[in-house]
């Protein structure tokens, strides 16, 4: 039977990616989740999430690299899209892994090549989300953000914290001192129990506790869920505590909850929907797939269709 952790499991086979990433196939499936391989194809799926009323964050898909030339490719893509979103005038920021940045390669590598894309967006009034990735790099990327961030200021770059971690509150209450921006989520990888709860219970409870930490710090956060008793719980504590609905943001994936995004923004909260896009969709995707098991039967259906 496939399981979330088997899917999680798939997602990180190289023998797979490659398999999937060669045929076209593969790839039409993947168009619900995926806004299309380059920027102009995104810019397009931003315009109409605008249209929507929410706002937006690109996200060249790729991780784990291992070449230094790719690392670079990587630092271009994103100084093109900060320039191109400028020139459309799109309301969207962006987001990174350092891992794409080579974090395994190097982390002074993923520091410098990721200081070049915060300095890029700061000088021009943007703003750089850094994606919390597996936990054997998320100390690793809590250095080189909290590098970053006392070089740049609040609102040029934050961090993401994953609400499955033990560690998480801890790491957010040490990141409200400095102060930091963070998006709160559950998590997307496949965690062994010594590091994340393996109950999805004590999962959502950490996150409200985690959430509400945040939304009584006064800073601007993202609240990164798609569960509407995560979205409940963030609403009544806001309305208890007297905090206004400028004060932080909901935050959903392309193609996951159009209904709930459309629901909130008309509710007067702030959206963002973060627009994955690029060739190196395939660990996204399985995660994707891992996130809602009935997406398996949806994708399977489609390949008959
Ligand atoms: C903007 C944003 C940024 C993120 N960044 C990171 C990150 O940096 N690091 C990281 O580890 N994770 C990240 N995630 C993923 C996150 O950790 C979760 O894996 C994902 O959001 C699913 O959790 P949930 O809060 O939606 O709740 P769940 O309990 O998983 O889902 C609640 C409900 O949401 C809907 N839903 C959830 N996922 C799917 C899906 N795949 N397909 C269809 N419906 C679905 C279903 O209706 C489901 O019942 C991010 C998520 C968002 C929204």
């Amino acid at each position: 039977m496939l399981t979330r952790s088997a899917l999680l499991y798939l997602s990180n086979q190289e023998g797979l990616k490659e398999f999937a990433t060669r045929f076209r196939l593969f790839k039409k499936l993947t168009t619900r989740f995926i806004a299309g391989e380059n920027i102009e194809e995104a810019v397009n799926a931003i315009r109409e999430v605008n249209a929507r009323g929410c706002s937006a964050s690109f996200d060249h898909l790729n991780e784990s690299v291992t070449s230094i030339a790719e690392t670079e490719a990587e630092v271009r893509e994103y100084l093109e899209v900060l320039a191109r979103i400028d020139e459309t005038g799109i309301d969207s920021n962006v987001s990174i892994k350092l891992t794409q940045f080579g974090l395994e390669i190097d982390p002074e590598l993923a520091y410098r090549n990721a200081r070049r894309v915060v300095e890029d967006a700061a000088r021009r009034g943007n703003f750089v989300r850094i994606d919390m990735e597996a936990s054997n790099v998320t100390q690793a990327t809590l250095d080189v953000f909290k590098r970053l961030r006392a070089e740049f200021g609040l609102n040029d770059v934050g961090i993401v914290l994953q609400s499955y971690l033990y560690r998480t509150m801890d790491d957010a209450r040490a990141l409200l001192q400095i102060p930091a921006r963070i998006r709160i989520c559950k998590g997307a990888y496949n965690e062994p129990p010594e590091v994340a709860y393996p109950d999805k219970k004590d999962v959502d409870h950490n996150y409200v506790r985690v959430m509400q930490l945040l939304l009584g710090s006064g800073v601007y956060h993202g609240i990164a869920t798609h569960d509407p008793k995560m979205i409940d719980a963030t609403i009544n504590f806001a309305q208890k505590e007297g905090i206004g609905k400028e004060a932080f943001e909901f935050q959903m994936l392309y193609g996951i909850r159009r209904d709930l995004q459309e629901q909130l923004a008309r509710d007067g909260y702030r959206m963002r929907v973060y627009v994955p896009y690029g060739k190196h969709w395939y660990p996204y995707f399985m995660r994707r797939l891992a996130g809602r098991l009935a997406n398996v039967w949806f994708v399977l259906k489609n390949v008959w269709k």
